[in-house]
């Protein structure tokens, strides 16, 4: 789906790709091929780096570093956005790796280095990337207040339609975009207290339980997004049991941004091999359309025989969510933000994407924001069991949900500013 939007946004701007990129550096000018692949527009990142000026670095982990002017920006193959000093920047595609040569998008040149790095500046009429020596002295005083918070991400790709030919002088990158309040992330423990949750793994003697797997990855998940400047609300941060209409309720009352739900699923017994199956699914709130969706439902909805008045959750409950308008929007965000949380997961975790799928989650029916709930993993699996429960999967799992909720969350707010749908 990522790659589906990636190709919608190209044919937006189909007519002003260029089939080359050119750089200008002082008296040089390099023309750089822009190549179309099935992601969109790339460019080899070996034929930037000297136009550029740049460094890259490549870790074990295909991960990359390239360093531009001064600007470092951190890029991991398969993730379409960059991070640079700590903030994440949406790409229009994931940087790829083929014969052993990383291409990146090419929004990561026309959109994101002119804003993150200075002496940068994209003419999108000409197609040209221009590499200046910044001139102090050409810096007005005043301009950085001409430009409302934000509008530098929500313009930069119409930047082509008023730009005139008179070359403009390098604008140092704008202040990140000042939230009138800080963004509230509820992340919620699955289960607790009476209810374990699912037990595993099948045959060993020693068990692992669902409410104390969630408990941990959720505290990890709650330290990483308060790192990157986030405020989390907690569902549960000890064992207890909270009712499941009621982790919503915390969510609306706490003025969440949006909602993680963090579970861990088991095999179904009567599977031909029931401790073979593994891997991780994300989930957001519709009606279930196959069996398999309404197996995880009902086991995630189950947790209600612990709560003494189950009074919501009925299927009238969700068909009356699923109409409400509002929600319909919410819809649309926790299907892009499940999509965006299941990517990352892909680069760390060591069992196999199940995918993004829907189901009738009563956790997820009183939340009215975006909402996703996460199956970081089956417990039943021997594997899989060490790999959730162990200290480095749980900071590999909690890393990546908070990188996915950061570029959400980039897009997400970038959308409600300019007031539009993608
Ligand atoms: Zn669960």
């Amino acid at each position: 789906m990522i790659a589906l939007l990636a190709a919608l946004v190209l044919l937006q701007q189909g007519a002003e790709l260029p089939a080359a990129l050119t750089v200008h550096a002082g008296e040089r000018s390099s023309s750089i091929p822009v190549v179309s692949t099935r992601l969109g527009a790339m460019v080899r990142s070996d034929e930037l780096l000297s136009p550029l000026g740049a460094v890259l670095l490549r870790d074990a982990l295909g991960r990359f570093r390239l360093v531009v002017g001064g600007t470092e920006l951190q890029l991991t193959t398969g993730l379409a956005f960059a991070k640079v000093r700590g903030a994440t920047e949406p790409l229009a595609a994931a940087p790829t790796v083929l014969d052993g040569i990383l291409y990146l998008p090419l929004s990561l040149l026309t959109d994101v280095l002119p804003r993150v790095a200075t002496g940068y500046l994209y003419d999108a009429r000409l197609g040209e990337l221009r590499r200046f020596t910044p001139v102090v002295a050409d810096r007005r005083p005043n301009e950085d207040r001409a430009s409302p918070a934000g509008a530098g991400s929500a313009s930069a790709g119409s930047a082509g339609a008023s730009a005139k030919a008179r070359p403009t002088p390098p604008r140092a990158a704008p202040p990140r975009a000042a939230a009138t309040r800080r963004t509230v992330v509820v992340v919620d423990a699955g289960h607790g207290g009476r209810d374990r949750g699912m037990r595993g793994p099948l045959g060993a003697s020693r068990k692992v339980f669902e409410a104390d797997i969630t408990l941990s990855v959720a505290k990890r998940l709650r330290d990483e997004l308060t790192r990157r400047g986030v405020e989390v609300v907690m569902t549960r941060s000890t064992d207890t049991l909270i009712a499941l209409a009621d982790r919503g309720r915390i969510a609306n009352r706490n003025h969440g941004d949006l909602f993680l739900s963090i579970h861990v699923n088991a095999a179904n017994p009567r599977w031909r091999n029931p401790a073979g199956a593994r891997g991780f699914e994300t989930y957001f709130l519709s009606e279930a359309k196959t069996d398999d969706e309404r197996r995880v439902a009902a086991l995630e909805n189950e947790a209600m025989k612990y709560e003494v008045e189950a009074e919501a959750g009925d299927g009238d409950a969700l068909s009356f969510i699923l109409n409400d308008m509002k929600q319909n929007e919410f819809l649309r965000e926790s299907s892009d933000l499940a999509e965006t949380v299941q990517e990352a997961l892909k680069v760390v975790h060591p069992g196999t994407s199940r995918g993004v799928k829907q189901a009738g989650f009563v956790v997820l029916v009183g939340a009215f924001m975006p909402s996703v709930l996460v199956e970081i993993g089956f417990g039943t699996n021997p594997a899989e069991a060490a790999y959730i429960s162990g200290a480095r999967g749980q900071r590999e799992l909690a890393d990546a949900i908070a990188d996915a909720t950061m570029a959400y969350l980039a897009r997400y707010t970038t959308r409600r500013t300019s007031g539009g749908t993608p």
